[in-house]
């Protein structure tokens, strides 16, 4: 089957959940995790008689992350009511921006290859999310969680403009990122707090108006973003191919399959008879107010991470790795400011620091580590007091479990490297006599083996020998 004549288009839809402490019109919580239905005032449940009351923290949060992505923020905005009927949805509709965004569009710039391209949005709005309908508790019957109701979101939606499942995966990448750097959204994919959407077309190649398209709901996790993505587009292949013609549909990603399946074909208008909501004010954004969250804003990673390379000569990778979150870029920044070496604190930030965080789940701000004693840590193996391997396992683990000075370890642990030249020779000497059908390997030619008596005086040493020296060493004695 020939795949290279057609073209992917794809547009995507993310809903993240803001970090508010309540709901977008009530002071409900919003915590994760709660036991069901226990955070609901009559509000949420939309009895008659209750009124909503905007969140302005939800307000300040799209505007955020308006001027983060370029967005035009509009002045004169209010919400409406999109009318259906869904168990989930107590009221009878969902309030919210669909046809008057608050941010009109924008970009968000990915990286291909190394490539930079321009993702465009078309609107970042605010709406409530719905409750949660629970269909595999039991066999049945369906459950209703509406803790969820009334949650605040920030609906995201690209133009069609994506071309690959690559491209899609990179653009989400980048969004969640972006959303945790400000901090309107945790971007925890798994707990439903970053949803996408994707839009997904197929067109012969050089056309240039849009196939019909499939929407493929939720997908849980970046890397199924991309699964669901190629899913589908070689779906639709297969169909067109086959003589087949794509119909409009709502469909969803069964993971186990990696296949697409039908949910429900899509009308092209449903009547959602918008209108403004009575019940709530509309809202106008002043200059001021936008000056002021554009001064709250945080330098966004890509340019910090430009300011990184500038400022400390680090290399693309290790500036972008460092960028990649905000505590561990804030935390370089902070041990930069202290200690000029600054490769050897991104080596040690991006190696061993963030090795113990993945493995623990931890963030940097969860462990006790100090930019002093990393600072004072890099200093000593700097001055050869201790080695790097020794730092990163021995020294390493008990800074960051509490707030002490890396030299007093090392002396208590009795771990400081030794430049005793007669203590080191003893080690050397011990090796070379312990391993004789090596050495004699190693005159004949097979260099390679220093390594190998490094490893062993490292070991008989407890590694407190200076492995330049142990080379040195080593290198004349056998070389003689
Ligand atoms: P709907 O009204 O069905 O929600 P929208 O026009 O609001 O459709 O678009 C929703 C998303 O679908 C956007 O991200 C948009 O870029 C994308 N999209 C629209 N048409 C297509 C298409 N033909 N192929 C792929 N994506 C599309
Ligand atoms: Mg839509």
């Amino acid at each position: 089957m020939d795949t290279s004549k057609y073209e992917a288009v794809i547009g995507l839809e993310v809903h993240a959940q803001l970090q508010t402490n309540t709901k977008l019109f009530c002071g409900d919580s919003i915590l994760f995790g709660a036991e069901p239905n226990t955070q609901v005032s009559p509000i949420t449940l939309g009895h008659p008689g209750t009124l909503p009351k905007t969140n302005t923290k939800a307000i300040d949060f799209a505007v955020k992350l308006g001027l983060a992505c370029n967005c035009e923020i509009v002045e004169k905005n209010y919400f409406a009511r999109k009318n259906y009927f869904y168990p989930d949805l107590p009221k009878g509709y969902q309030i919210s921006q669909h046809t008057t965004p608050i941010c009109k569009g924008g970009t968000v710039p990915i990286k291909i290859d190394g490539v930079e391209k321009i993702i465009q949005l078309n609107r970042i709005h605010i709406e409530e999310d719905a409750g949660k309908s629970i269909h595999d508790l039991y066999d049945n019957e369906t459950c209703i969680d509406l803790n969820r109701a009334g949650t605040p979101l920030l609906e995201i939606v690209t133009e069609p403009c994506l071309h690959s499942s690559e491209e899609a995966f990179q653009y989400v990448t980048e969004l969640r990122k972006l959303v945790r750097w400000i901090g309107v959204c945790d971007g925890n994919m798994e707990q439903g707090s970053l949803r996408c959407d994707a839009n997904v077309s197929i067109r012969l190649k050089g056309e240039t108006t849009l196939g019909t398209k499939v929407e493929v709901k939720n997908v849980n996790s970046i890397r199924n973003v991309k699964r669901a993505i190629d899913a589908e587009i070689k779906r639709m292949i297969e169909l067109v191919e086959g003589g087949g013609t794509v119909t409009q549909q709502t469909r969803s990603y069964d993971v186990n399959t990696d296949k697409t399946i039908g949910i429900r074909d899509k009308e092209d208008a449903n009547d959602y008879r918008y209108f403004a909501d009575p019940d709530l004010n509309p809202f106008h954004i002043t200059q001021e107010f936008v000056s002021s969250i554009q001064a709250s804003l945080p330098t966004l990673p890509n340019k910090l991470a430009e300011e990184f390379k500038q400022e400390f000569g680090l290399s693309d990778y290790d500036a972008a790795q460092l960028c990649e979150d905000k505590s561990i870029a804030d935390f370089f920044n902070k041990t930069a400011a202290i200690n000029s070496n600054y490769k050897g604190i991104a080596n040690f930030i991006l190696g061993p620091v963030k090795q113990y965080l993945n493995e623990n789940s931890l963030s940097i701000d969860e462990i006790s580590l100090q930019a002093n004693n990393l600072s004072d840590l890099i200093k000593i193996i700097d001055e050869g007091k201790v080695n790097f391997s020794v730092a990163s396992s021995k020294i390493l683990p008990i800074i960051i479990a509490e707030n002490k000075s890396p030299l007093q370890v090392a002396q208590e642990l009795n771990l400081l490297q030794t430049n005793d030249s007669n203590e080191i020779e003893d080690w050397v000497n011990t090796v070379i006599q312990n391993m004789p059908d090596k050495v004699a390997e190693y005159k004949k030619g097979k260099k390679g083996l220093i390594g190998l008596f490094v490893g062993e005086v490292k070991k008989l040493s407890k590694g407190k020998a200076d492995p330049k020296i142990v080379t040195d060493l080593l290198t004349s004695k056998l070389n003689s």
